[in-house]
Order: structure tokens, then C-alpha cells, then sequence
């Protein structure tokens, strides 16, 4: 009899009542019997498990109570009588045969825990999980004639447990998103760069580190306000035009080694500051669209501060070398016309010498020469040649005495020693007038013409120095002028400026600009086809200088080269 079987309540008293008249005590076990079925059948249908007993080796469903058949989604009428397979045709293939198989087989009961099947529930097929056991049953004999499925719903247990890992899962995911923040924080705290993220077209300043709050100086709080606002001073330093740029075009845009004026103290005084720096976009999630800009910007003041000292240093090396190599240049020159200059004063010393040599041995001759006595012609003669040679003597001694004059100036300038012998209250202008009238006498091959508008100009000079200083003008314009040429001499009284200036103009050579520049340097010389033959030693102009310069006074050129030369001094007027 199968548990199927089993009387209900309701017909138990018609199911148990025998059709013969059984003794009273039958009766009552009858009566015990059918109270126990029914109870097992209670049981049965209201247990809180799913149960069902399997029979013979095809699994036939010979009892399922209300619970099994909700796991397996099928009311009892499709179930009961039915082998399980059949009956659950898509449970075939999932591993169960083979564990009831074991069972039957065996006798050995088997434990299944949260084990998956996937059945088909109202037209749709689901997976459930059962806990379950596979008890064999047996007959009388001991053998195993079927197996009773004792199993409960896990599914919602593992539907409970997933939630509670899913949301453990959520909670290290969090717990890890919540630590990458803070990861993130502190490096954007700790980044050595200034980081600010600035949102929208208004370049609002939503977040900034340490670093960029101190390279940007103390300032009212930036956070919240539009960079034109936070950042007033950039206005004209065209920052605010990049960020415009960055943000409508969504090109980045780096900058190197820029100046940036600051107002550092907040005190309306701008510093200058050299950075290093990228403005970022900021795109939103589709990247369609640009949100705001990243800023990361690193000073770096010192270093191109320290660069600049060193090119500024390197070009100040340069032009070192340059003088070094100017100087040098103008020694080898110097030298070049020191040499020279030995070699003139050797030549102009040694040619007046030999005249006077040869003057003097003439002379030995006519004296060593016996006269006759009477001979008038022949004692004439000889005091003419003795007068001719004396006098050649004296113009070779003159030439020495002035070269070596010339000397010893040099040598006086050179040694800081012109000592001035003033004459207070001299007239200059007596002076200019004799230097002309003299040249006018001694040479002809040249015209002479005086500028001078005043009867005197009275000052305090040394008489001798200034009228070499007139003659080595003068004699410069001759001996740097073709012959005919006018020589021009004039003076004139500066009351305004307390000062006379006198001047020599040629219609001669004339002289470079470069030249012009270095005239007044010893020993120099222009050199030009024109002047090859002129001999000087290059001094004139220089101990000029010296003695204009040593009265307080100034020397200077005006030339224009083939045109002629000017050349003026001036002298302090003193009463
Ligand atoms: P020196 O005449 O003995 O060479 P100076 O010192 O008097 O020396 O003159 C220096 C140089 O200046 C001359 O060699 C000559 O080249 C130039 N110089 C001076 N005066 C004139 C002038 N009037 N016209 C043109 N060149 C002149």
C-alpha cells in the first residue's frame, strides 16, 4: 500500500470499517491504526519539507507532497504515478539520475547541499537550489525497492546569502573606492606641483592643494570664485584668454619658463615669477563636452633666474674677451708704433747730426786751408763758406733742439710732471695774431687768414705751452694740406660758458671717423696715400691734449675726410 493510498479523514471511518462485525478490541487497533495513518498523512501534507517517494528503477512518483510539488512547479495530478524523469523531463541530464541510481544501488543515502536544478516553473524555465536527502527505501527483505526525498528550498537562502555577499562585495568595493580617495587626496594634497581644477566657461575655482595656494601667495579665498575674480592682477597677462582658449577648443596647452606677475603679499605689488605649467580640459563622461580645466604649475623662478645670471654672465665673459682681445689688438699695435716711433727719432736725430758733421768737417778744412796774405777775393770766399756752414749747423741744431724738446715733453706728460708756469692776465689774442704773422713771414706756399673779432681776450695760461699747442695746430694743417691751400686761425670769447675757444681750420686730407676717435692717442698716425710722406711722430696731438686738458680746458676735431680738418681748444676764462 503507498502512502497515496493512505484513507482521509473524512472517509477514514468507511475506509476502515471491516464488512464482517469484528471484536470490540480489533476495533479499537483498527481505530489506532487509521488515527496514526491519518496523522502520518498530516504530516506528511504539511510538513515544512518537500518530500516524495520514488519507486522502482524508473523513479516512479508514488507520493509528493504540496511543498515538492511547488519546488518542481507541477501540481500533484501531473506528478503522482508518473516516472520522475517523465514527469520532469527537464531535470533529465543534471546529474540526478546517476545520484538516485547510487542510492538504489547501494542503499547508501545521499546528502545534497544547495545543489542546483534547473526546472521549468510556470512556462519558464528556473533555477532552484534544494538542500536535500536521497534515503533509500526499503522492503521487507532489506532491499532497496525506492528512495524518499526529503528536501527543502535553498534558493532564497542562497538568494539571502548572495545579497549578503553582494553587499559585503559593495562594501570593500566602497570601503576600496573610499580608500583610493583618500589615496588620491593625499597625494593631491602632498604633490609637490600647484593643482587647482577649475569648473565651467567662468573658470570657477573649485579645488586646490597646498602647493598652488603657496606659489599663488595670500590671497582671499579662491574657492568658488571665477578665475578673473580670484585672480584680478592677470588681467592683460593673457592668462585668463589661454584658459578661455583651453576650454572652447579642448586642446591642452603647456607653458614653459612664462612670466607670471603675482600679487603674492596681497598688497597691490606685483612679483615676478616663472613657471612651468598645463592647463588640462576636463571633459564630461561622454567626452563630448568640456567641463573645466586642470592646472598643474610648478615654479621655477630660481632656475631661470639662475640661467639668466649664467648667460648674463657668459655674454660679460664675451665682452671681456672682446676688450682682452681689443687690448691685446691695440698693444701689438702700440708696440708696432713704438717701434716705429724708435725709428724716427733714431732717423731724425741721426740726420742732423751727419749735416752737422759734415758742416763742421768743411768748416775744419777752410780753417786748416793757409790764406794768403792780401788775397781779399780768396778771404771772402772763405768767410762766406765758414758764415754758410754755421748757420746749416745752427738750422740742424734747431731741428734737434726741437725734436729733443718734443722729447722731453713726452717724457714730462708721460712722468705726470707738466709743471704750468701761468701768466696771469695774458692776451690770447695777441698771441693767435703773432703765430699767424710768423707763418705768413716763413711760409709762402701757404695762405694765412685771421678770424678774430675782438681786440683781447685776457685769461691766465701758460704763454710757452699754449703757443705750442697753436704751433703744432698750425703746423698740422700745413703739413696735412696740399700746398695754395687757406690755413684758417680764430678765436673767440665764450662769456656765457666762461671760456675762450681758439681754432685751426685746413682745406686739407682731411680725416676718418675712425681716425677722429684716436687722434688724440700716442704715437697714432693715419695712414693714406696722401700722407705716406709726411713724418710725425705721432705725439703732437697727444702732449696737446695733455696741456689743454691740464689748463681746464677741452680738444677736439671736426673733419670731413678730402674736405679739411678743424681742430679747437678751449681755455677757461679767469680774470
Ligand atoms: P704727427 O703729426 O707728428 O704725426 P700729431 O699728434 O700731431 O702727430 O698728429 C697725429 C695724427 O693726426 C697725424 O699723424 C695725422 O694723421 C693726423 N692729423 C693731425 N692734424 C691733422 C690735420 N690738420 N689734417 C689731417 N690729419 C691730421
Amino acid at each position: 500500500m503507498t502512502m497515496t493510498n493512505l484513507p482521509t479523514s473524512r472517509d477514514r471511518n468507511s475506509e476502515v470499517a471491516p464488512s464482517s462485525q469484528p471484536s470490540i478490541e480489533a476495533n479499537s487497533v483498527l481505530d489506532k491504526y487509521a488515527q496514526s495513518l491519518h496523522m502520518l498523512q498530516d504530516l506528511f501534507e504539511q510538513a515544512p519539507a518537500a518530500i516524495a517517494i520514488l519507486r522502482g528503477p524508473n523513479y516512479v512518483i508514488e507520493m509528493a507532497n504540496p511543498m515538492i510539488c511547488q519546488l518542481w512547479g507541477r501540481t500533484k495530478d501531473q506528478v503522482l504515478g508518473k516516472p520522475l524523469f517523465e514527469a520532469l523531463s527537464e531535470a533529465k541530464h543534471q546529474g540526478f539520475e546517476e545520484l538516485l541510481a547510487g542510492v538504489l544501488a547501494t542503499g547508501i543515502p545521499f546528502v545534497g547541499n544547495e545543489l542546483p536544478a534547473t526546472l521549468l516553473h510556470a512556462g519558464q524555465i528556473q533555477t532552484v537550489y534544494f538542500n536535500f536527502v536521497y534515503n533509500p527505501m526499503r522492503n521487507e527483505a532489506g532491499i532497496v525497492t525506492g528512495v524518499i526525498i526529503i528536501a527543502t528550498d535553498a534558493t532564497q537562502q542562497i538568494a539571502a546569502r548572495e545579497l549578503i555577499e553582494r553587499d559585503k562585495e559593495k562594501q570593500l568595493v566602497r570601503q576600496q573606492v573610499e580608500a583610493e580617495r583618500k589615496r588620491l587626496l593625499e597625494l593631491f594634497a602632498q604633490a609637490p606641483a600647484g593643482i587647482a581644477v577649475l569648473r565651467g566657461p567662468e573658470h570657477v575655482v573649485e579645488l586646490v592643494n597646498p602647493a598652488y595656494l603657496q606659489l599663488v601667495g595670500e590671497r582671499p579665498e579662491t574657492i568658488g570664485k571665477p578665475v578673473r575674480q580670484a585672480f584680478p592682477e592677470l588681467a592683460d597677462q593673457g592668462y585668463y584668454e589661454l584658459l578661455d582658449e583651453v576650454y572652447k577648443s579642448g586642446e591642452p596647452f603647456v607653458g614653459n619658463e612664462r612670466l607670471i606677475q603675482l600679487d603674492l603679499h596681497n598688497d597691490g605689488k606685483l612679483s615676478d615669477l616663472f613657471v612651468n605649467f598645463t592647463y588640462q580640459p576636463l571633459w564630461n563622461v561622454n567626452s563630448v563636452q568640456v567641463e573645466g580645466i586642470f592646472v598643474q604649475a610648478v615654479e621655477v623662478t630660481e632656475i631661470v633666474q639662475a640661467r639668466q645670471k649664467v648667460e648674463q654672465l657668459a655674454a660679460e665673459l664675451e665682452a671681456v674677451i672682446e676688450k682682452l682681445h681689443q687690448a691685446n689688438q691695440e698693444l701689438s699695435q702700440a708696440d708696432q708704433r713704438k717701434d716705429e716711433f724708435v725709428a724716427v727719432v733714431t732717423h731724425d736725430l741721426r740726420t742732423p747730426l751727419t749735416s752737422i758733421k759734415g758742416y763742421a768737417q768743411l768748416l775744419k778744412r777752410h780753417l786748416l786751408k793757409p790764406v794768403q796774405n792780401g788775397d781779399e777775393a780768396a778771404w771772402q770766399l772763405f768767410l762766406t763758406k765758414y758764415l754758410r756752414s754755421t748757420e746749416a749747423i745752427l738750422q740742424q741744431c734747431e731741428r734737434m733742439e726741437k725734436l729733443i724738446t718734443l722729447l722731453l715733453e713726452f717724457s714730462q706728460v708721460q712722468a705726470g710732471n707738466l709743471d704750468l708756469n701761468y701768466k696771469l692776465a695774458a692776451n690770447l689774442v695777441e698771441m693767435v695774431k703773432t703765430a699767424v704773422e710768423d707763418q705768413n713771414i716763413t711760409r709762402e706756399d701757404y695762405t694765412f687768414v685771421l678770424e678774430v673779432t675782438e681786440a683781447e681776450v685776457v685769461t691766465s695760461f701758460d704763454i710757452i705751452r699754449i703757443e705750442q699747442v697753436l704751433n703744432n695746430l698750425i703746423s698740422n694743417a700745413i703739413k696735412y694740406s696740399p700746398p695754395a691751400t687757406t690755413v684758417t686761425v680764430g678765436i673767440e670769447s665764450k662769456p656765457v660758458q666762461s671760456e675762450v675757444v681758439v681754432w685751426v681750420r685746413d682745406q686739407g686730407y682731411g680725416i676718418s671717423p675712425t681716425a677722429q676717435a684716436r687722434l688724440f692717442e700716442r704715437f697714432y698716425r693715419e695712414r693714406t696715400a696722401q700722407t705716406e710722406s709726411v713724418t710725425g711722430l705721432g705725439l703732437g696731438l697727444y702732449i696737446s691734449q695733455e696741456i689743454v686738458n691740464e689748463h681746464g680746458g677741452r680738444i677736439w676735431v671736426e673733419s670731413q675726410p678730402g674736405e679739411g680738418s678743424t681742430f679747437y681748444f678751449t681755455l677757461p676764462l679767469k680774470s
